[in-house]
């Protein structure tokens, strides 16, 4: 038996790789994408480690040209998902017991094989099907996936080794047991690092998982799952059901082993779910925990001693980079009446040399948002603008979804700072500007702060450090990701632990200790060496 005590080195976070012209990264990576172009694959449920088919089909479209099939998906219905929760709840009585030391080494063994043998596959997978061009796809499915794996394994590391103290007369001791039942991850379409996060996460802290991933992701989402099998994840420690969202809450939310939700999606889904899990509260076992980060309406806040350049670029890339389909896009910006001609005519500039079109056509900047429901939801909100007296539309506004569900990147400059595009998350290539007096900071900060039920990402760019702390100050709350001087995406795993609060989620930051803690339910075990033999105190003998 191994019993040595052992903590991870801090790990280095995954080198993002350029895919220069010419360069044999790039080779290789359109090998793949070639390959997957060319071939429609089947993707079963998994549960227990097998493949199950029900024949109620779906289909997976790449976003760029919906009549090209990618795959066809077999959808789980209130069978499987019973079964996977039963595949859970057995996988679950050795997988809790052996030491976390063996389920961390999965775990970086996942990592290791997305870093060299599946790369391609999972970076092809993430462009074909979520239409993410070349970078965005390497930021996600290869380097976030594997920086997930390795920190949260030396993460692990230290929230084990915390430990009360002890004292000559006895031994105390944290046992971090999993949690009593099975959790319940559910993951969104735009992130292939978050999909794999919500499930491994709880796995490498001893659970157990029954994961219903979004179906408009399902190839990156079911390559993961074969990469786990080849890694050694012990079969039904995560069980893989295609469903239709409801079909899986209802079922899973009913059951009384259910110990946790870890979800990431939209403030709507989360709150279907919340109250769907008090509803049934009387039924658990356990006080479930509800982990959830949702949605977000991220702003850019300009202080009259900022850059123009500097503020273009942010918004420019911030708001338009994976098509705005980012929780942490930028999309509302303040700006100060003596920047905006400047700003203005930079972002006009940038935004007339983007291409919008395939990901695989590496000019393209910007792609194809999601599916259908995404196209008609964002470009009613772009229509909307276009008819209010309180709005401009004064770069893009037209989609087309003839081959792809194309949208221009549109920004909206707008008279009312509470218009509906400067509160509610679009989730698409659209910001909305409000050009405020440059005597009016204080109370523009203010309204930054209660325009928005949300509270997840936002940015101030300043020179001014009197200008920069008092925005630290007043937007304390609006974001729990907060900018000085920079763009309020792409936040990195180990760097900026992620997460907002108010109407974005619980805040229990992916990506950091806080996380893991979620996961693991301690038992204090205190051993008294000489017990006593007398129950009187000293003083009433
Ligand atoms: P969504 O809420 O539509 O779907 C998320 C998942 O929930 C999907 O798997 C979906 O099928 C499932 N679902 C829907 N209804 C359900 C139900 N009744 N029971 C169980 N599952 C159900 O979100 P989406 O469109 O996939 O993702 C976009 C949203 O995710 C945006 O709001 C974005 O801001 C948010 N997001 C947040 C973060 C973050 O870290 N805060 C990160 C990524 C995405």
């Amino acid at each position: 038996m191994n019993n040595a005590i052992f903590t991870f080195e801090k790990p280095k976070n995954e080198e993002v790789k350029k895919y220069l012209p010419g360069s044999d990264e790039l080779k290789l990576l359109e090998a793949e994408l070639k390959r997957q172009s060319s071939m429609e694959i089947e993707i079963p449920i998994i549960i227990g480690g097998q493949e199950i088919r029900t024949g109620n089909i779906g289909k997976v479209v790449m976003p760029h040209d919906h009549s090209h099939v990618l795959a066809t998906y077999h959808l789980a219905g209130e069978n499987e998902i019973q079964m996977a929760i039963e595949a859970a709840k057995e996988a679950k009585r050795k997988w809790e017991r052996i030491s976390w030391l063996e389920r961390a080494s999965i775990m970086l063994k996942i990592a290791e094989l997305i870093s060299k043998k599946y790369r391609n596959l999972l970076n092809a997978a993430t462009m074909l099907g979520q239409s993410k061009n070349i970078y965005q796809a390497e930021i996600d499915a290869a380097c976030e996936t594997i920086d997930f794996l390795r920190f949260n394994a030396y993460l692990a590391s230290r929230v084990y080794s915390a430990q009360p103290f002890s004292t000559e007369t006895q031994i105390n001791r944290l046992e971090y047991r999993a949690l009593e039942g099975f959790v319940f991850a559910v993951s969104p379409f735009n992130f292939t690092s978050i999909a794999s996060n919500l499930a491994l996460a709880p796995a490498l802290m001893g659970n157990t998982v029954v994961w219903k991933p979004a179906t408009t992701a399902l190839l990156s989402n079911y390559y993961l799952m074969q990469i786990y099998k080849e890694a050694g994840l012990p079969d039904g420690v995560v069980n893989f059901i295609p469903s239709k969202g409801s079909d899986a809450g209802n079922v899973v939310l009913a059951h009384r082993d259910f110990a946790g939700l870890h979800f990431t999606g939209s403030n709507s889904t989360f709150n279907i779910l919340w109250k769907k899990i008090a509803q049934n509260l009387e039924n658990y076992k356990s006080y479930p925990r509800i982990v959830g980060e949702t949605g977000g309406k991220d702003f850019v806040f300009v202080h009259k001693s900022a850059k123009p350049i500097e503020v273009a670029t942010s918004i420019v890339a911030g708001a338009f980079e994976y098509q705005g389909q980012k929780c942490s896009a930028a999309s509302r910006a303040y700006i100060p009446e003596s920047l905006w001609i400047e700003i203005k005519s930079e972002i006009q500039r940038m935004l007339s040399e983007i291409k919008i079109g395939s990901p695989v056509v590496y000019q393209n900047f910007v792609n194809a948002v999601i599916d259908k429901n995404a196209f008609d939801r964002i470009m009613s909100y772009i229509e909307e603008a276009k008819y209010s007296p309180d709005c401009q539309i004064i770069s893009g506004g037209n989609g087309d979804d003839s081959k792809g569900y194309f949208i221009e990147p549109t920004i909206i400059l707008t008279k009312n700072p509470n218009f509906k595009t400067m509160q509610e998350e679009i989730f698409g290539p659209v910001m909305t500007i409000y050009v405020y007096p440059d005597d009016k900071y204080s109370e523009t900060l203010e309204l930054c702060d209660e325009t928005s039920p949300y509270g997840l990402t936002g940015s101030i760019f300043s020179n001014d450090k009197y200008a920069t702390v008092e925005a630290c100050a007043k937007l304390r709350h609006a974001a729990g990701n907060f900018y000085i001087n920079d763009k309020p995406t792409g936040a990195v795993v180990g760097l900026q632990p992620f997460g907002g609060a108010r109407a974005s989620g619980t805040n229990d930051k992916a990506g950091g200790h806080f996380n893991l803690m979620r996961w693991t339910s301690p038992r204090t075990l205190k051993e008294t060496f000489i017990p006593p033999t007398d129950y009187r105190y000293d003083y009433m003998k």
